[in-house]
């Protein structure tokens, strides 16, 4: 029942495995943030009977689909790990219905900015393009470690094989314009979320008169 006018302004924010983005998205959402998953968006149209389904199994064949008519990860998982060519092909299918949810999202988003949550943003493609600024949660890679041993029960050889599969830390900080550090407690979080949270307002409300003027 909102009459407020669509976004003026997309932030991209990223970070490596267990940084804390879900942890700072949180934390804008209770600003009343509109935060669009990327990761939730993918995994929604690979559930059964999701959009990207058909041209998955037009692609890769029936094996590719699991018996609940969702997209058999496991067997993707390891298909696209060892062939990147099939990896672009999936890429291919699930990029352009990603971005088009991402617009819709955005076209019905109540709030006057939004944070597109991309976990890959920095390996993938053209988001540089789509947002205005791009904000990274940063911690050291032990901390990410240590967050990911403990959140998943997994082994540090298998964390860091993941880490070893994304961009670097350095990377990230390069194409950031924002740094949230995440290093600490979640108090020093949170002031760093409120200050940039008005500063996007500033930009949200610059924005708008510009687009007006
Ligand atoms: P993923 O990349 O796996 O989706 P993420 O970047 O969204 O992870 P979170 O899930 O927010 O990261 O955080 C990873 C883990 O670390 C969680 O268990 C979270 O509760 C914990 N955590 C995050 N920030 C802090 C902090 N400042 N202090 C202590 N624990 C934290």
């Amino acid at each position: 029942m909102s009459s407020s006018p669509s976004p003026s302004l997309a932030i991209g924010l990223t970070g490596g495995i267990g940084s804390g983005k879900t942890t700072v998205t949180d934390q804008f959402k209770e600003h009343g943030i509109v935060i669009i998953d990327t990761d939730a968006i993918a995994h929604a149209l690979t559930a059964p009977s999701g959009q990207a389904i058909p041209a998955i199994r037009q692609t890769f064949g029936d094996a590719a689909i699991a018996e609940n008519g969702a997209m058999n990860r496991a067997w993707m998982r390891e298909l696209v790990f060892t062939d990147s060519n099939a990896k672009k092909q999936l890429e291919q299918i699930l990029h352009p219905l990603i971005r088009q949810e991402c617009e819709q999202q955005t076209a019905t988003a109540n709030s006057p900015y939004v944070i597109f949550a991309v976990p890959l943003l920095v390996e993938s493609g053209n988001w540089r393009q789509r947002v205005q600024r791009i904000a990274v949660v940063d911690c050291s890679e032990e901390t990410q470690i240590a967050r990911v041993m403990k959140r998943n029960q997994l082994r540090r050889e298998q964390v860091e094989a993941i880490m070893r599969a994304q961009a670097t830390r350095a990377q990230r900080l390069a194409a950031a314009d924002d740094i949230i550090d995440n290093e600490t407690d979640l108090e020093r979080v949170r002031t760093q979320v409120d200050a940039l949270h008005l500063r996007y307002l500033q930009l949200a409300h610059e924005a708008r008169i510009a687009a007006h003027s």
